[in-house]
């Protein structure tokens, strides 16, 4: 299995997942031309994509939905509750609706979950082919026990690092707005992302990403920073008992591959 986020954060969000048969969007927050650019830079081309598979209905992983349907007819697979917001951007034939088991596309099998975010019935999803298995949680408020136990097991996670609580408190952004990303419906701090970190790290997660930084409330260095020190007071040493990458908005990120046998 091949993961690649093509971009993450607030401006637009899109990660593919490819196995030998089957390739799948995981969100579709930018418009037809810059994935184009982005699924190229796989090696990929639109086409070839199998289903899109929706996490929520906010903009920055929905924006190109619409168009891209319209000429490439793929396959949207969304949560049966999320639907009624979509129906309006997705020609009928197209809708593949999923509620709380796990569905099939292709060889992957893939197994939603739900997060705590200020959406309609958010997911998170873990995608398996053979002995593969990749977890993905951005826009959530805190990391329940339940969303632990539906990413443990992971070889490669993909985790949201969204803001240092610092540069949030001390940010631009008004009171209320401040609150959302902060409250239980938000979005994870680096320390909550690294305190989730450490937990799957223990249980044999080996792969991590962080996704989703703010742009006015983090930065790149802060994120690693963060998550890899709390590794390392854990004693797990980072770049020999886990690797951690980044994710970028405006590029795409590192090639994972993933054993499936
Ligand atoms: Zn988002
Ligand atoms: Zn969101």
């Amino acid at each position: 299995m091949r993961v690649k986020n093509l971009g993450s954060g607030s401006k637009g969000n899109s990660t593919l997942i490819e196995t030998g048969k089957t390739k799948v969007l995981l969100d579709c927050g930018f418009g037809i031309r810059e994935l184009t650019n982005r699924l190229n830079e796989a090696g990929v081309s639109l086409d070839e994509i199998d289903a899109i598979v929706i996490t929520h209905e906010h903009s920055d992983h929905i924006k190109g939905l619409k168009s891209i349907i319209a000429k490439h007819k793929i396959k949207v697979y969304a949560h049966a509750l999320v639907w009624p917001v979509l129906h309006s951007q997705v020609d009928n034939r197209l809708e593949m609706v999923f509620g709380d088991m796990p569905f099939k596309i292709g060889d992957l099998v893939v197994t939603p979950f739900v997060v705590s975010h200020d959406s309609i019935n958010c997911q998170g999803f873990t995608f398996t082919c053979g002995k593969a298995k990749f977890g993905y949680a951005t826009d959530l408020g805190y990391v329940s026990s339940e969303v632990l136990n539906m990413l443990t097991g992971s070889k490669l996670v993909f985790i949201e690092s969204n803001h240092d609580e610092e540069m949030l408190k001390n940010g631009p952004y008004p009171p209320i707005l401040k609150a959302r990303i902060r409250g239980n419906t938000g979005h994870l701090s680096n320390i909550q992302c690294a305190e989730a970190t450490i937990k799957l790290a223990l249980s044999g997660t080996k792969y991590f990403a962080l996704a989703h930084l703010s742009e006015h409330n983090n930065t790149p260095a802060l994120a690693y920073g963060t998550v890899s020190n709390a590794l390392a007071n854990a004693m797990l040493e980072p770049e020999k008992d886990v690797f951690l990458r980044l994710t970028y908005q405006d590029k795409c990120g590192n090639n994972f591959y993933i054993k499936e046998t």
